[in-house]
Order: structure tokens, then sequence, then C-alpha cells
């Protein structure tokens, strides 16, 4: 096992942003990954993981702990279409390799940064594709006692970007998980800008992979050589859930603005946070000196150079505040604090 000591982790993160952590492991084998817990609890210092850093924001103080870096590899494919995946692959790399091997699912979670355990612990979501409806198990070690659980996808407890394993940080250190993909299926073009683009023809699952990556770069949310990328961490809000009741005043405010910028449930209706936002004077490309909002995409809060976490957590709250004054919607973040 590598461990180093005071190791910056702005280096680490898509925002690059946050001070240093007191020990970083780099694990490459459970072995590894053992004995930095062992390492860990030995010297009774808190345990931190960190995949591709695409959804933290890391303080400026760091981590005064072990942060454990996985980099956990496998990918291997049955003929069922049982897709075993180490938790430190890439996740853009096991959806390049399932598209080229015939096997649907995950073709429009292309483009999605970071590894392939924070997919999970996110329950990763896009054009219409969500990775915790393909879950079969999840394989982790616990913390605590260096001990092994295998979670079924119930214990998973997916709901809309969020997991078990984003509810109970730190407490299980996920190592590999299986995904049951669909050969022979036909790609999913459900979503209005991913259909715009085939006009009525079956796309393959590589066109739509294609199509999904070339929609993504268009908001400036991929992170991919050729491409223009950014230093955010992706959406920084989740779309806020409401009542329908809440809503229908919300649309009686706004009028005409509030079209196409929902999108109903059975009992509640999710809303455009991005459209909360813009409404809230924080349009793409807002500045404030070393902070503000992606040029592409305005729920994208982005270090324009030299940002502190501080920075970027005092503009969220401001956006938070402004959102809630204007339309009572209370934003919660999907990016998590460290
Ligand atoms: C440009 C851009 C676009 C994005 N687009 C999307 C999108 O379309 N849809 C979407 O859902 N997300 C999106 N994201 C957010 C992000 O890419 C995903 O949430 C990604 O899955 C996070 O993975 P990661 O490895 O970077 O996680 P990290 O940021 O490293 O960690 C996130 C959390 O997972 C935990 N974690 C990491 N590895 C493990 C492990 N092995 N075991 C247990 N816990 C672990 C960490 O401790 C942390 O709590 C985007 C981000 C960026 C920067």
């Amino acid at each position: 096992m590598n461990m180093k000591q005071n190791q910056l982790l702005a280096d680490l993160t898509t925002f690059q942003i946050g001070g240093p952590a007191l020990y970083l492991a780099e694990v490459t084998t459970e072995v590894e990954l053992k004995e930095a817990l062992d390492f860990a609890r030995a010297k009774k210092l808190p345990v931190f993981i960190i995949g591709g850093g695409s959804n933290i924001l890391v303080s400026d103080q760091g981590f005064n702990g072990v942060v454990i870096h996985n980099q956990l590899k496998r990918l291997t494919i049955d003929e069922s279409g049982l897709v075993t995946v180490g938790a430190g692959e890439n996740w853009d790399d096991v959806v390049a390799s399932a598209v080229q091997q015939g096997l649907a699912g995950i073709e429009c979670l292309s483009g999605v940064p970071g590894s392939a355990a924070g997919a999970i612990v996110q329950n990763i979501g896009a054009y219409g594709q969500t990775i915790g409806d393909l879950v079969s198990s999840v394989y982790a070690v616990e913390v605590a006692t260096g001990n092994v659980k295998e979670f079924s996808a119930a214990e998973c407890e997916f709901e809309y970007r969020n997991s078990w394993f984003k509810r109970h940080p730190n407490k299980f250190i996920i190592t590999k998980f299986e995904l049951q993909l669909h050969p022979g299926s036909a790609a999913t073009a459900i979503y209005p800008e991913i259909q715009k683009r085939f006009a009525g023809q079956v796309p393959t699952l590589a066109e739509v992979r294609r199509a999904v990556i070339e929609i993504r770069a268009s908001k400036g949310y991929v992170i991919m050589p050729g491409f223009e990328s950014y230093k955010t961490a992706g959406s920084f809000f989740k779309n806020p859930i409401i009542s329908k009741e809440q809503f229908e005043k919300i649309k009686a405010m706004f009028g005409d603005s509030t079209s196409n910028q929902f999108w109903e449930m059975p009992d509640s209706v999710k809303l455009s946070a991005a459209y909360l936002i813009e409404q809230s004077g924080f349009g793409k490309g807002y500045r404030e000196g070393n902070v503000g909002i992606s040029p592409k995409h305005s729920l994208g809060l982005m270090n324009y150079g030299g940002a502190s976490a501080e920075e970027i957590k005092s503009l969220a709250d401001k956006i938070k505040q402004s959102v809630l004054m204007k339309f009572g919607v209370k934003l919660e973040e999907e990016v998590l604090y460290i």
C-alpha cells in the first residue's frame, strides 16, 4: 500500500479545491484496503474514502485522518449480461465496455465522471436511466471491523440521487458490485433531447452513447480528453420534489416561465433546480470573484481559479437563501461537504 502524508486533496477533486489529508492511502487490492483500515484503527483516526472526487467539496482545512483513494480495478462480463465491476474502475470505461459488448441498460449514463463505486453511492441517473435499477449486489468492507458484507439491491435503499451508502458515509467501503445488463436489448431513447436527434429511428447503443456525450459536452458536463471541462462537481443541487399544491401556487405566481421546467410524478412534482436558480438571479456565467456559475449550466457551481471551499459554500448558501425567499422551495445539495 502506498501511504503518503499531508497530500493536498484538491488534486483528487474535480473542483480542484481542498486542504491536505493527514494520510493518503492509495489502495489497489482488498488486502491493501484492509491494511489501510488497520492503520487508521491503530492510530484511532477517522477514515474517508475518495473515488473520482467529482461529487464532493473538501474543506480548506483538509481531512485530519486517513483518506483512502479507491483504485480497486476489475471488469468481467458473462454471457447473461452480468457485469462485475471493481469499485475503482472509471465509470465511463464500464459504460464503454458494456456498449461495445452489446449490453443495454447503462448507455445513457455515458460520460458521468467519477469511479464506479461513486456511481453506486450517488445512484447516478441521466437521460432516463438510473444505475440502481440494474444492481444485483454490492460487496463492501465494514470500516469498524474489516468484515465483508454483501448488500442486496433492496439493502442499498436506492432513491433519487441517494443510497444507503450516501446516508451512512464511511461505514462501509464498496469493493465491487454486480450489474445485470440486457444483452441484445434496444437502447433507451426516451429523453426528449435524445429522441429529437434520432427523429423516429431506432438508435444503436453506440449512437445513444455518442449522443449523450455530445449533449453533456454542450452543457460542460463531461471531463474527458477532447472536451472543454470546468472545475465543478456537476449539479450542485438536487432537483427539488414538492407537493402538487405548492407547485400550483408557484405556477400561479410565475406563469408561463414554469412551462417545461417540471416533471409530474404520481403524488408530487419535481422542479428544475436550474430554473429556480436562474430566476433567482444566478444565471449561467454569474461570477463573484473566484467562484460562480458555469457558463454552460446554471446548476454547476464553479471554481473560476484559486477558489476556496469557503467561497463555494458561501455562494451555495446565498443561492439557497434566494431561492427560498423567491419560491419558498428549499434546495438540497447533491454535492457532499467533507
Ligand atoms: C461535470 C460533472 C457532471 C456530472 N454529471 C452527473 C450526472 O449526470 N448524474 C449524476 O448522477 N451525477 C453527476 N455528477 C456527479 C458525480 O460525477 C457522480 O456523483 C459520481 O458518481 C461520483 O463518483 P466519484 O467517484 O467521483 O465520487 P467521490 O466524489 O469521490 O465521492 C462521493 C461519495 O462517495 C463515497 N465513496 C467513493 N468511493 C466509495 C467506496 N468505494 N465505498 C463507499 N463510498 C465511496 C465518498 O466517500 C463520497 O461520500 C457529475 C459530476 C461532474 C463533475
